[in-house]
């Protein structure tokens, strides 16, 4: 495709991807009704990216499965050459309530939007659309690993669309830490040798005063939250052991590391000197979340494309709207967007009962085809507008480009 004459017809190419993925729609609503009726847990969702893999493959793109030393996880590649755009699928359900965040979605929007866009593509040069299937995102975040592992060097964007209660361009993840904590101390007879021993409950619930005290001191949108998961094994013992386990969140990626991390640390320190117990802990560095950074240029190219289809764009209502995500991650290596898409009113939260069955509803597929109709739309928009990749980059560069492995 000359780049002079695609621009000029960029509104009609963008209508042949909408017509393919419009001609496909039985198919792609086949697809994501069998994904939410298989709905497999984190690391273990062999059916479902066999489904997309096998889906894609029948398609003509090439691939590659069990990447980055994960059986899940797939990257599906066709044509060759930059512009390198990367739709990025998720298809990980929830223990218990299924596939209540929607993920059934996001998958077959992501294969739907590279299908579209290979449409377009010829074999050799002009361009390379990816899908990248990211196993876990609702447990360990599958996407810290690969980051780390190297599956999205090389690229020039990823995308991926979410369902949800409304339609946003922009989104915001507070970066996620985990904290495991132990107390060890010294078991005596509660009543008849209490003075004897070192009590490990007791330490765990100074801790826990201890941080509830500090919430005081810290910003607003930080948060931690923790359960006690060993508090003692018999009423009648001083408990020798303890153990914990919390979560970290911060707006701001070097709050996490210059702030928060060591006043929580504080808690559990004050805590082990005033009860005399052994404090054991380990922060879950390797498989952090980070802070979502959206690239704007392309969000709003995004946001132009879903308005297109008649939809009206808001901006989520607070930073800390959708907790954190393992695509966090993805956007501090590659100009990267996670919008939403809506299914839900208002008023019917992700991770709900209600939201899976609007995951698998009429709403539910035409969230799934203008989804993919808005990223395949995007990915058009960078093929053809060079100016909108400089643009892109040039923001990256500026606001998002650092090592993934710089939180140390
Ligand atoms: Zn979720
Ligand atoms: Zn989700």
């Amino acid at each position: 495709m000359s780049e002079q004459r695609v621009s000029e017809n960029a509104p009609a190419i963008k209508q042949r991807a909408s017509d393919e993925i419009e001609r496909r729609k039985q198919e792609l609503i086949d697809l994501s009704l069998r994904i939410h009726a298989t709905p497999e847990i984190a690391f273990q969702e062999h059916k479902s990216s066999a489904m997309l893999a096998d889906f894609l493959e029948a398609q003509g793109f090439a691939l590659e499965r069990g990447i980055c030393e994960i059986d899940t996880a797939f990257r599906a590649t066709y044509g060759s050459g930059e512009p390198r755009i990367a739709f990025v699928a998720e298809y990980d359900a929830l223990p218990g309530v299924g596939h209540g965040c929607g993920h059934n979605i996001i998958g077959t929007a992501a294969a739907a939007a590279g299908i579209a866009l290979k449409s377009l593509l010829q074999e050799d040069g002009g361009g390379t659309v990816l899908v990248i299937g990211t196993p876990a995102e609702e447990a360990a975040g599958g996407k810290v690993y690969m980051v780390a592992r190297g599956a999205f060097e090389g690229l020039d964007c990823a995308m991926m669309v979410h369902p949800g209660n409304r339609n946003t361009f922009v989104a915001y993840a507070l970066a996620c830490l985990e904290l495991e904590i132990e107390f060890r101390g010294k078991e005596a007879h509660a009543a008849a040798r209490p003075e004897a021993g070192l009590n490990a409950l007791d330490a765990m619930v100074a801790a826990f005063s201890n941080l509830g005290l500090m919430r005081q001191q810290i910003r607003d949108s930080a948060r931690v939250h923790g359960i006690i998961t060993e508090g003692g094994q018999a009423v009648n013992v001083i408990p020798s052991f303890t153990k914990a386990k919390l979560l970290i969140r911060t707006e701001e990626d070097e709050y996490m590391d210059e702030v928060l991390k060591p006043k929580v640390l504080a808690c559990f320190e004050g805590a082990a000197q005033a009860t005399g117990c052994q404090l054991i802990y380990k922060w879950g560095e390797e498989s952090r979340y980070k802070t979502m950074r959206t690239n704007m240029a392309l969000a709003e190219a995004y946001r132009d494309n879903v308005e297109g289809l008649g939809r009206t764009t808001v901006m989520p209502e607070s930073k800390r709207s959708m907790g954190s995500t393992d695509m966090g991650n993805v956007s501090q290596v590659v100009p990267g967007i996670h919008p939403a898409i809506s299914i839900a009113p208002p008023d019917v939260p992700i991770h709900t009962e209600e939201f899976r069955e609007l995951a698998r509803s009429e709403s539910g597929h035409a969230g799934l085809l203008d989804g993919a109709k808005a990223l395949a739309m995007t990915g058009i928009d960078v093929l053809l507008n060079p100016d909108l990749l400089k643009r892109m980059k040039d923001e990256f560069a500026q606001t998002g480009g650092r090592p993934s492995d710089s939180a140390g």
